[in-house]
């Protein structure tokens, strides 16, 4: 924590007294899915009215919605959205954004302050005794960073952008300037919701699209198995593309790497730390 004596000896940082902890990213559904199958209801009455078959409502349902599906009839799936909790870094989050039918609320960097995340420490010197925290970031390490040579790189980039976070905050600069020296790694989490057919769009763009790099992609592969798991007619073909061509590189699957968090109709803070640590 950032207490008197760092303010006025910003310079008594030092890394040995920091702590990364590398959290999975991962998605969280923030809905009650029960309603799920009531989603597909709405829909299908949205649907009949273009056709005024509402004497068949509840006959046969998933073969109408499908049939609206493979018409390109998409527009009435726009009667329903669905909500999720992205936990991803920092720079994988700016890609998430690009998708512009949605609402997102993210983190904020301006409002959290990166300083306060403590844990003791174990040893303090004789200049710093009484202080008994250190300093911890939450970050992403990608797998692809995995020798030891490796690793000790990443290491101390990612320290030393967050010592100098700290130092400048410590010095007086408010969170919103001294931001700019975190690092791209920095856990974000980004509550996104898409109406169904933007789901559908993101989908084929982040999920079953091996370009994707493999954050966004593994997140929205496990979130597909989801979402078909509960809306089999409307995401299912997606999934079956999944299944039969996105996986096809067998020395890489990024859902390897990301982790679908449990749901939660309300979400306290902390919760992913506490399953990171479970
Ligand atoms: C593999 C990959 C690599 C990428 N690399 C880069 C990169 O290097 N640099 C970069 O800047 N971006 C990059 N992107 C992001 C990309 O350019 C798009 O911004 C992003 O994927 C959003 O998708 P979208 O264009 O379909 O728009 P979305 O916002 O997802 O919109 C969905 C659909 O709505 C319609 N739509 C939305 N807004 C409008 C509008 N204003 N006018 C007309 N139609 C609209 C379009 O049909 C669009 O496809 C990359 C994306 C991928 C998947």
């Amino acid at each position: 924590m950032l207490n008197d004596y760092y303010k006025k000896n910003p310079d008594q940082i030092t890394l040995d007294k920091l702590a990364l902890r590398v959290f999975t990213p991962g998605a969280q559904l923030i809905e009650r899915v029960d309603l799920f199958d009531y989603y597909q209801d709405v829909i299908e009455t949205a649907a009949r009215n273009c056709y005024k078959s509402e004497a068949r409502l509840g006959i046969s349902r998933d073969m109408f919605l499908k049939r609206r599906i493979e018409t390109g009839h998409l527009s009435v799936f726009e009667h329903r959205v669905v909500t999720a909790r992205l936990i991803m870094s920092r720079s994988a989050s700016h890609q998430l954004v690009r998708h512009r039918i949605a609402a997102y609320s993210q983190e904020s960097q301006r409002f959290c302050d990166y300083t306060k995340d403590v844990i003791d420490i174990v040893e303090v010197d004789e200049g710093l005794k009484g202080l008994e925290k250190e300093f911890t970031l939450w970050c992403l390490r990608p797998p692809s960073v995995k020798t030891e040579r490796q690793i000790a790189n990443w290491e101390m980039g990612v320290l030393v952008a967050y010592r100098s976070y700290l130092r400048l905050r410590a010095d007086g600069v408010p969170p919103e300037d001294a931001r700019e020296n975190l690092p791209n790694a920095t856990k974000t989490e980004i509550v996104t919701t898409f109406n169904l057919p933007m789901w559908r769009h993101v989908f084929t763009e982040r999920a079953l699209n091996p370009h994707a790099q493999w954050q966004i992609r593994g997140i929205f592969q496990i979130l597909l198995t989801e979402f078909t798991r509960y809306m089999p007619v409307i995401f299912g073909d997606l999934y079956d593309r999944l299944a039969g061509e996105a996986l096809k590189n067998p020395k890489f699957d990024a859902r390897e790497h990301v982790k679908l968090y449990l749901h939660h109709d309300i979400v306290g803070t902390d919760w992913w730390k506490e399953e990171a640590d479970a």
